[in-house]
């Protein structure tokens, strides 16, 4: 029987023509039966796919063939068949919507004056080294946190990436301006263009997870600086990386602990909340506040 796998992985390199690459990609795309989602843009490449292991193999090495590709760091993971509905192959101004594709510079090495990249044992030695001084900033959508993240993390109160420029800007991270930054976010991509922006706005000494939570996970499990599991984009939506991770995340009914994510009733609403197995049928009915506010102000 096929082994089924995903796929994450990101490159930035300059892309002359988003257009033709796209067009590419979907062609081995369909060529393999993949399913999930890709996006190029003048900056590089951004995918999440799942299919069986050869086809993905063929996949990885036919993308590596192109210029700066041919770097990229290919995370895997164990899929369940069918963890995508469709195969989607996008392009769009930025690889990830921080807002902000004019102060993105990419060159054949990827993005121009990001953060310092660490490996995972190297984020351990350096909150040995430096203790208070190194303070973790979660690169990641608030709810994403609420499951997992990293001891004492800042974790920015933002709904998409959008929101995280004018959370830099307000003036509530200053203080931490010049202390060591390790920013974090689920397999990296994030980082690479937030610790820019961060730099930009005057925080001095920023830091990035090579491979991000996904590696450092995979190599300390609970047995390091990160507690909990990892929310996932995918149909699995929560990875536990050992048998002895905490459980951080409180239902949103009863304040049991709890990982698992429910929709909002209202269908047309991508809100995520957590709900213990007790109060699953509250989760089936219950609008999130966002739409508690908006049914109200009709
Ligand atoms: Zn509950
Ligand atoms: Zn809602």
């Amino acid at each position: 029987m096929a082994v089924n796998k995903i796929i994450l992985f990101y490159a930035f390199a300059p892309v002359a023509d988003p257009t033709a690459v796209k067009l590419w990609q979907r062609a081995l795309g369909e060529q393999w039966n993949l399913k999930g989602r890709v996006i190029v843009s003048p900056h590089g490449i951004n995918a999440t796919l799942g299919g069986t292991v050869e086809d993905l193999k063929r996949y990885v090495k036919a993308t590596k063939q192109y210029p700066g590709f041919g770097k990229m760091d290919v995370k895997w993971s164990d899929g369940m068949g069918e963890d995508f509905p469709r195969l989607s192959v996008k392009e769009r101004p930025e690889l990830v919507a921080f807002g902000a594709p004019d102060e993105v510079t990419v060159d054949k090495h990827g993005v121009v004056g990001g953060g310092t990249h660490l490996k995972p044992e190297e984020v351990n030695k350096l909150v040995e080294e430096y203790g208070d001084d190194v303070v973790f900033f979660d690169g990641r959508n608030a709810f994403e946190a609420q499951i997992g993240r990293f001891q004492d993390a800042i974790v920015p109160d933002v709904q998409t990436t959008h929101g995280f420029i004018q959370d830099l800007e307000s003036g509530k991270y200053d203080d931490i301006k010049n202390k060591k930054i390790i920013s974090y976010c689920t397999g990296g991509i994030r980082c690479e263009i937030l610790s820019v922006l961060m730099k930009n706005r005057g925080f001095e000494d920023v830091y990035q997870i090579e491979g991000g939570i996904v590696r450092y996970g995979e190599q300390f499990g609970s047995k390091g600086l990160w507690d909990g599991p990892l929310y996932v984009f995918d149909k699995r939506m929560v990875v536990n990386f050992d048998e002895e991770t905490t459980t951080l995340g409180e239902c949103s009914q009863c304040q049991a602990a709890t990982s698992d994510f429910h929709n909002c009733a209202d269908p047309g609403c991508k809100v995520l909340r957590l709900y213990c197995e007790n109060c699953v049928e509250v989760a089936r009915t219950q609008v999130c506040p966002d739409c508690v506010e908006r049914l109200a102000t009709v």
